[in-house]
């Protein structure tokens, strides 16, 4: 891609992830008069794109209304209502068709291009940009921004080494979650929430689940405090992984950073069966003459238990007959599998995606044009924002969305002064 090094220009993007890519391109394409100009501080962009969804990119996620949309996002869902309104994950699925890119939906709703290759979205991303003339300028860091008193910032970058200074009109920071963009932020009169590690998986020892890594289990019903989350879960070497943990340690990311991520969890196995429904029918397999002489521990009493699971959560009682466990023993059982107890004692890493909370106040940016509410001309897009979504294409969702709003105002701001 096209590098300069002219020292003064219309729009800067700081930032070449795909919040920055998308603000620079729709920018450049809506007026082909601006000079637009993404710096980034690494040798390459786009790099998340390049590892995301497992090399694959799972670009957004096939919800089509707003309002369900904005319950995928534990922070940032009220403030993405009006902006989904504007650009939404089929509004994403047009413009990567419109540049040659398709996309298809998996049965759970994500949506990956066709390729099954992040490095076809990548290469578009970065052609959009050569097209629409968004120029760029790799290994270049954002060290701090001075407004300048006639408007417009002066830009303190590091290239290879050397300190230099650049001019622009406007400003977009896209740094992603970037921990030394907070005092660049800061010094601009912007509050910044802080960052910790949203989406990972959880850390339990437990001897019954021990040895059962692999072991998935379709539905259950997860809680930690007062939060809940329900869906698929998948035991590990470590622990606890799935969708349905990822989505709870998306929800519970502050709650969980407080505690040093020790909580206690419950894990209902049988999804929304309740205690009393649990023994009514463990009572109905104690009661069948055909269990009497058979091992509680010898097959699943409800089919979506897997049998290695069902071995080891019935371990106190596997090697009685049905007809010989007393009524305390049945009632433990059914705790055991619509209420068990556990323990979270630390995370994991989800290898797929792996997203921060935290960012920059969202009371402080206008999310019709992402435009900050303290300093004119100053953009926000992307991970930077106190936004986060649960796993599922969610993420890059939201950085299309307010790369795309930053770039629609910044062009028509510039284009009509
Ligand atoms: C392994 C992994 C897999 C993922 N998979 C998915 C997925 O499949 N689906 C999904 O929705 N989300 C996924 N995510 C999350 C998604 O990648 C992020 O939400 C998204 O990339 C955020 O986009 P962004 O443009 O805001 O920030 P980033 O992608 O982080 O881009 C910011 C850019 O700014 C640059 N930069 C930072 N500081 C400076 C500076 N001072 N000066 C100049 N440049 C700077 C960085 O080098 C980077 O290139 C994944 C994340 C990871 C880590």
């Amino acid at each position: 891609m096209t590098t300069s090094s002219s020292s003064s220009w219309d729009v800067i993007i700081a930032g070449g992830g795909p919040a920055g890519f998308f603000a620079a391109i729709r920018c450049a394409e809506l007026n082909q008069r601006l000079r637009v100009l993404i710096i980034e501080k690494s040798s390459q962009t786009l790099s998340k794109v390049l590892v995301s969804g497992g090399g694959r990119c799972n670009v957004t996620h096939a919800c089509f209304d707003p309002a369900q949309l904005i319950t995928f996002y534990p922070r940032g869902g009220r403030e993405l209502r009006g902006a989904f309104s504007r650009f939404q994950p089929r509004d994403t699925v047009e413009w990567f068709e419109a540049r040659g890119e398709t996309l298809k939906t998996e049965s759970d709703g994500r949506m990956f291009p066709v390729t099954d290759s992040s490095a076809t979205i990548a290469d578009c991303l970065r052609g959009a940009a050569k097209k629409a003339g968004v120029m760029t300028m790799l290994g270049t860091k954002l060290l701090a921004v001075e407004k300048s008193p006639r408007g417009g910032f002066r830009l303190n970058v590091r290239n290879e080494a050397q300190e230099s200074f650049i001019k622009t009109n406007r400003l977009v920071i896209a740094t992603g979650s970037d921990s030394q963009t907070r005092a660049i932020v800061e010094s601009l009169g912007h509050s910044v929430e802080e960052p910790v590690p949203s989406l990972f998986t959880f850390n339990v020892r437990d001897p019954r689940i021990d040895g059962l890594a692999g072991v998935a289990v379709e539905n259950v019903t997860l809680t930690m405090g007062a939060l809940t989350q329900r869906g698929p879960l998948l035991i590990t070497h470590w622990g606890l992984s799935g969708p349905a943990v990822l989505r709870l340690s998306a929800w519970g990311a502050r709650q969980l950073f407080a505690t040093k991520y020790r909580s206690p969890l419950t894990v209902n196995w049988l999804g929304d069966l309740g205690l009393e429904r649990t023994l009514e029918v463990l009572q109905r397999n104690k009661d069948w003459h055909e269990n009497a002489r058979r091992k509680v521990g010898a097959q699943p009493a409800f089919t979506q238990i897997p049998i290695r699971l069902w071995k080891q959560l019935t371990q106190f009682v596997g090697d009685k007959n049905w007809a010989d466990i007393s009524k305390q023993e049945l009632r433990r059982l059914a705790s055991e599998l619509s209420e068990g107890e556990f323990k979270i004692d630390g995370k994991g890493q989800f290898k797929e995606e792996f997203v921060t909370c935290g960012g920059v106040r969202l009371d402080e940016v206008d999310f019709k044009t992402m435009q900050s509410r303290r300093v004119d001309g100053l953009f926000f897009a992307g991970e930077v924002l106190d936004i986060d979504g649960v796993t599922g294409g969610f993420n890059f969702q939201s950085a299309w969305t307010t790369g795309w709003l930053a770039g629609t105002a910044l062009s028509q701001k510039l284009s009509n002064p």
